[in-house]
């Protein structure tokens, strides 16, 4: 038996690293993943990949700031599967620049994933997923969501958003008795593509790469993988987080500590 037998679970933006992690995990304990993503190719192999493993996984292509393709995509998996029963809200950029250097098109283009598509995501995922016997909404937020992160000023902004927004719409579903649990996962420095699309930092003089600069910024200087990522979602998708409501799950060896 698996921790999570006749589920079915929306994992966006899970083409690759933490998505791709989170979708095999819950796969893994028998939930029935449907991917999504703006990469059209990556994400078709991923779910081939995991059909490959005897997962029951299907890819719909998706942009999460579309109003227009949410509807279709919980469409879709309402002919697929009849039903949902987790989403995680996985699918983010992060931009590395100061509020001096950043234009106001990066700026919105961020917003627009990070948090306009964790909105609808809530907004339309969970009418859906209250449908059944009770579910799950996981929103990734980050350290940065946490603390300061001085070049990296309106990513941090998007992550606190995704952190209140998480919390104030599980009170929103507790007070409508909608069963639906709703908590922020906030990584430390994973490692995955999002460091080389961002640019990595300067040291000084030096550019740094992900492993330095985990080695700098993390006590014991212990890089993440996102199979740590999958864990803890995976512990607040099942029912073994049945109590675990508005809370955020910080899995970031101590750098927020
Ligand atoms: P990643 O490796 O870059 O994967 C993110 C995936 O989302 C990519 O396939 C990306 O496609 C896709 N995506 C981008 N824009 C999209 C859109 N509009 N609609 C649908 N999909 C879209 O990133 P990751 O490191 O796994 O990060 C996953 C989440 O964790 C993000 O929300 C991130 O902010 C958060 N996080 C990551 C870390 C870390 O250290 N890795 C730390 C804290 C929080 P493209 O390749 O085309 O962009």
């Amino acid at each position: 038996m698996g921790r999570l037998d006749d589920r079915v679970a929306l994992i966006t933006g899970a083409a690759m690293g933490i998505g791709r992690a989170c979708a095999e995990r819950l796969a893994s304990e028998g939930a029935k993943v449907v991917i999504t993503d703006i990469e059209d190719h990556t994400g078709q192999e991923t779910a081939a990949a995991f059909r490959a493993k005897g997962y029951t996984a299907n890819f719909i292509q998706q942009d999460v700031t579309s109003e227009g393709q949410w509807q279709s995509v919980l469409a879709d998996i309402d002919r697929l599967h009849g039903r949902l029963d987790i989403l995680v809200n996985n699918a983010g950029i992060a931009i590395r620049k100061s509020i001096f250097e950043m234009t106001m098109d990066e700026y919105q283009l961020q917003n627009s994933i990070n948090l306009d598509g964790v909105f609808m995501g809530l907004k339309y995922g969970i009418p859906m997923i209250a449908k059944t016997e009770g579910g799950s909404v996981i929103n990734l937020s980050s350290v940065a969501g946490l603390k300061a992160s001085p070049g990296l000023s309106a990513y941090a902004m998007t992550k606190g958003g995704v952190r209140l927004l998480s919390k104030s719409v599980a009170k929103e579903c507790i007070a409508e008795g909608i069963k639906v649990r709703v908590n922020s996962v906030h990584p430390g420095i994973i490692q995955t593509a999002i460091w080389d699309k961002m640019g990595v930092p300067t040291d000084g003089e030096n550019q740094v790469d992900v492993e330095q600069l985990a080695t700098n910024a993390v006590p014991g200087g212990l890089l993440g993988k996102p199979t740590d990522i999958a864990d803890g979602v995976l512990f607040l998708a099942s029912d073994e987080s049945r109590y675990v409501n508005g809370s955020e799950l910080v899995i970031d060896h101590a750098i927020s500590a």
